[in-house]
């Protein structure tokens, strides 16, 4: 057995990311780049207004008041999409829109709400300080800046800025294949009739979303019985095709369990099996090149849980997200918890904020059969593998469930 923080670093040292390709902007979304993305040109592009006002001199309305403000003469309106247009002189104000380009002149915008219109001139009723209201060319990017580093997971301001820029293929890594096998004689799908002793599988529906939720497209669920045969069949078949092959049940020592050695027997090379973690403790690792091989425990908390603590940071990785690690939060335990030392424990849980504080309450049915728990949870609480008991009261380190990654 050894302990999860020695299993998660053996699991990630055989996940490199895999080759870059190039994907079209709409379809960048939940991918990492596989290089560092350049400013095109300085951003923004040109001197452009922050707010709907009026562009002034300085000079012109030092000393503007409510009381006492400044007339100018309205010489032009300029627009988003428009060109900056003329010289802005003594004496004169332009009307601008949030977004237009700012006329030469021009060192300051005042806002609309302290001007009024009148017959062709403008009543300025606010002095100005250099530069206010007016978003500078370059003042976020020089053309040949780096706008976005290579890892990072495009988010929606990912796209956003990959779209401003003007690129439309965008360089990323691949994302994985990923086969899901189901293994188990008792198990029918959902809708299907039960016999006795018969129960519905919910491991290849709980992975499916999983993957979904981290935007993993490409995957292949089977089922097998529990014979060797049907096993071997089925891992032979899809180790063709997978990046990753994600088998659950069947990897425990129980007298049906053939996952490891069938495994073994397709040339998989065992890296650890057994983990001091609960739930999840038979979780099995082997590679076959460069081919993962997780085997998941099937009971299906265990099974989300080991996916979600030792599958999906090594899926992340292949896909080249550089090391996110999840934040650790300190949170109060409203409930007192407690296990056998000697393994660390994903205690399912529910976080809040109380009286300003962060507090925690471990949901009900924490057994590694019991799903209800795990599907309210917002978070995990990490019940560190020497202690035995957690009271009401005190701190604890808990990460917030982040599905997508
Ligand atoms: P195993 O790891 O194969 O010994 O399975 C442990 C427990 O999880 C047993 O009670 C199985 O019936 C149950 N189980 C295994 N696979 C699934 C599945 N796909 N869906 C629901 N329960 C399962
Ligand atoms: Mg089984």
């Amino acid at each position: 057995m050894i302990p999860f923080e020695d299993a998660l670093s053996l699991v990630l040292s055989h996940a490199k990311p895999l080759e870059a390709i190039s994907v079209p902007l709409e379809q960048c979304f939940g991918y990492c780049l596989a290089e560092s993305v350049t400013a095109r040109m300085d951003l923004p592009r040109f001197d452009n207004s922050a707010m709907d006002g009026f562009g002034v001199r300085l000079a012109d309305v030092a000393g503007a008041s409510a009381e006492s403000p400044v007339r100018l003469r309205l010489v032009s309106t300029v627009r988003a999409g428009d060109e900056a247009g003329k010289e802005l002189l003594p004496g004169t104000t332009t009307k601008v829109l949030t977004g237009a380009p700012i006329p030469i002149g021009v060192e300051a915008v005042v806002m609309r709400e302290f001007c009024r219109e009148e017959s062709g001139e403008v009543l300025v009723a606010r002095s100005a300080k250099p530069g206010e209201n007016i978003r500078r060319r370059g003042e976020e990017f020089r053309q040949g800046d780096q706008a976005l580093p290579a890892g990072l997971r495009i988010n929606p301001a990912g796209v956003g800025l990959l779209a401003t820029l003007g690129y439309t293929d965008i360089p990323v890594h691949r994302k994985p294949k990923v086969a899901v096998i189901v293994t188990g004689s008792e198990l029918v799908a959902p809708g299907e009739e039960l016999r006795p002793g018969q129960i519905h599988d919910s491991n290849s529906y709980i992975l499916a979303a999983a993957l979904r939720a981290m935007e993993i497209d490409d995957y292949r669920l089977a089922s097998a019985e529990d014979t060797p045969e049907a096993i071997r069949t089925r891992l032979a078949a899809i180790l063709d095709w997978a990046d990753v092959v994600i088998t659950v049940g069947g990897v425990s020592v129980g007298d049906y369990d053939f996952v490891k050695e069938v495994s073994e027997l397709l040339g998989v090379r065992a890296h650890c099996w057994k983990v001091a973690v609960k739930p999840g403790k038979p979780f099995y690792f082997g590679t076959r090149g460069e081919q993962l091989v997780c085997g998941l425990p099937g009971n299906p908390v265990s099974a989300l849980l080991t996916f979600y603590k030792l599958v999906r940071p090594a899926l992340l990785r292949l896909m080249g997200e550089s090391g996110a690690e999840p934040l650790p939060l300190t949170a109060i335990l409203t409930a007192p918890i407690d296990k056998k030392a000697g393994r660390l424990e994903f205690v399912r849980g529910i976080a809040a904020v109380k009286d300003g504080r962060l507090v925690v309450t471990p949901t009900t049915g924490q057994e590694s059969h019991m799903l209800s728990g795990f599907a309210q949870a917002n978070c995990l609480i990490r019940f560190p593998k020497p202690a035995e008991s957690c009271a009401a009261g005190e701190q604890i380190t808990i990460e917030l469930l982040d599905w997508d990654g």
